[in-house]
């Protein structure tokens, strides 16, 4: 008989006067948490099985439920925290490495909630943004060190004139002679991250694309392919290719707007990934260009990349494959050393390089190494940001940075910190509906999200998730253009790594200095 040492995590409460017997609750729990008796006419719940995604409780008809999490049942000990004698226990159960899903949730400081915003107050004036023009659109790409014009003499290719100082006939026939790299073109400074196909659902995906192709950003297929359905959605596309290679051919790469090579995630440095031959369904076997139901591994290297070097020629590969058209990025976890990894990958010639901080998503990673490997995306902005200034090399690559990007505010201050723009992944799948019980993993998520099970895909109706993700993003560019305004500034380019806009509040001497900001208080 097996030994049972830990108790349920949630306790469901349910009120006999307002519970109908409607079974509601036992269709919509893929954890088979509810039964029905037919025998008295009542519905039973075995709690232990509960994952506390409120389900249930958000469908119930008569409001009859209470989903509530459960104090651990240890006695109190400051060095054996209750996590620690549950991880034990299941560990001890199965024998395996544990799991888990979407970000770490240690009590790692959160330095976004450590750090303030400026305003304008007297001497310069702030601005409303309800009524003056303002500017959050951001370009992704290398920058050129100048700009260098030429005039177009008479009539001759008068189509090509650009009109850059104002509209006189003079300066009408001026135009660019640099040349300049391929660029992403953002209505708002907000992308939506990799999250590939079988991670999440297709109608997932879908949802992410359009909200992109409506609103005018940029979705990442993650190392999962490019679904058809999702073709017509290519202008607004970042393929991803990763360690596994899956779905890439030439066609992939030609689809996307821009190629992003992923070497590390967030939540996982330094690990590879595993779809389970289970998940891997046909059409995730056609997009992905493997045999059905075989594991879908991604190895943890690139097996053709053990330097810089190495790397380079991956990135002009792509470049010379898609006929230098498309930016070429770089994706990397925030590791101790994130600085010179980060200048080694502009050196290498990417256009933008993406960094997944400590507290990044996942559908699955080892719990171990989610919650005790890299660093803080904060603390990882703004020393690459510092380390490419000095070098000389900032304006050689856009900085994209990710790791839990909760709200407007920490996408202003990442952007004051030095990134062009930021990934969000959980927030997006929060809009659609998640409630962060971290079980993506088990490919029984409620909300019809990280699953491919027919049954629950169903629930996340793509043009509702569509509509929420464009709510989201609304949303968040008019806070942006809000706390812009309030400090005087009419356009994103002026706050890009200008760190005097921000100020540290209850932060050592040694985390204000690697911000690279003040303490709050002190004066320009
Ligand atoms: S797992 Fe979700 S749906 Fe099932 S009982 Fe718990 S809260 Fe309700
Ligand atoms: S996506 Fe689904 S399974 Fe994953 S955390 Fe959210 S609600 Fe839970």
């Amino acid at each position: 008989m097996a030994l049972k040492l830990t108790e349920s995590e949630f306790g469901i409460e349910r009120d006999a006067e307002k519970c109908i017997s409607c079974q509601v609750c036992v269709r919509q729990c893929s954890n088979d948490v509810h039964d029905f008796d037919s025998d008295d006419d009542t519905i039973v719940s075995d709690n232990q099985s509960c994952v506390g995604c409120h389900r249930c409780e958000s469908m119930c008809p008569t409001g009859a439920l209470e989903v509530k999490e459960r104090e651990a049942q240890f006695k109190t000990n400051a060095n054996w925290s209750p996590e620690h004698l549950k991880n034990l226990y299941k560990q001890a159960d199965a024998g395996g490495v544990m799991l888990t899903s979407m970000g770490s949730d240690k009590p790692y400081p959160i330095y976004w909630d450590h750090i303030l915003f400026n305003a304008a107050q007297v001497t310069n004036p702030s601005i409303d943004p309800l009524r003056e023009p303002m500017e959050i659109k951001t370009f992704i790409g290398k920058k050129s060190n100048k700009l260098e014009f030429e005039k177009v003499h008479g009539d001759e290719d008068k189509s090509q004139a650009k009109n850059i100082l104002g509209g006189t006939d003079k300066v009408s026939k001026i135009r660019l002679k640099s040349k300049v790299s391929p660029q992403l073109e953002l209505s708002t400074p907000i992308i939506f991250s990799a999250m590939s196909y079988g991670s999440i659902s297709l109608n997932a995906c879908r949802s992410l694309a359009a909200a992109s192709s409506e609103f005018g950003t940029y979705y990442n297929t993650g190392e999962g392919g490019l679904h058809q359905d999702l073709y017509k959605y290519a202008k607004n596309t970042i393929v991803q290719v990763a360690s596994g290679r899956f779905g890439v051919d030439i066609d992939y790469l030609n689809k996307g707007a821009a190629i992003e090579i992923k070497i590390g995630q967030g939540a996982k440095p330094g690990i590879g990934g595993h779809l389970p031959g289970e998940k891997v369904t046909k059409d995730i076997s056609n997009t992905r260009m493997i045999p059905e139901g075989t594991d879908a591994i991604s190895p943890a290297p690139h097996h053709d990349i053990y330097s810089i070097e190495d790397l380079s020629q991956l990135i002009h590969a792509l470049k010379e494959a898609t006929e230098w058209t498309k930016p070429v990025g770089v994706k990397v976890s925030a590791v101790h050393n994130i600085a010179p990894i980060a200048s080694g990958i502009v050196r290498a010639g990417a256009d933008f390089v993406s960094i997944d901080g400590l507290r990044g998503g996942t559908g699955a990673a080892p719990q171990v190494t989610r919650d005790n490997v890299g660093i803080p995306i904060e603390l990882a902005t703004a020393s690459v940001d510092e380390r490419l200034r000095e070098e000389g090399i900032r304006h050689k690559a856009s900085l994209i940075v990710a790791g839990s990007i909760r709200s407007s505010s920490d996408v202003i201050k990442a952007i004051a910190l030095g990134a062009d723009a930021v990934y969000i992944g959980t927030a997006a799948l929060i809009a659609m509906g998640c409630h962060l019980c971290q079980k993506c993993y088990t490919g029984k998520c409620n909300w019809g999200i990280a699953t491919q099970d027919p049954y629950l895909t169903k629930r996340l109706n793509p043009e509702i998730g569509t509509r929420r993700l464009l709510n989201l993003l609304r949303a968040w560019s008019l806070e942006v253009k809000e706390m812009l305004g309030g400090a005087g500034i009419n356009a994103i380019e002026s706050i890009r790594g200008n760190r005097e806009h921000l100020r540290g509040i209850s932060l050592s001497d040694r985390e204000l200095d690697i911000l690279g900001i003040k303490h709050a208080g002190e004066p320009w």
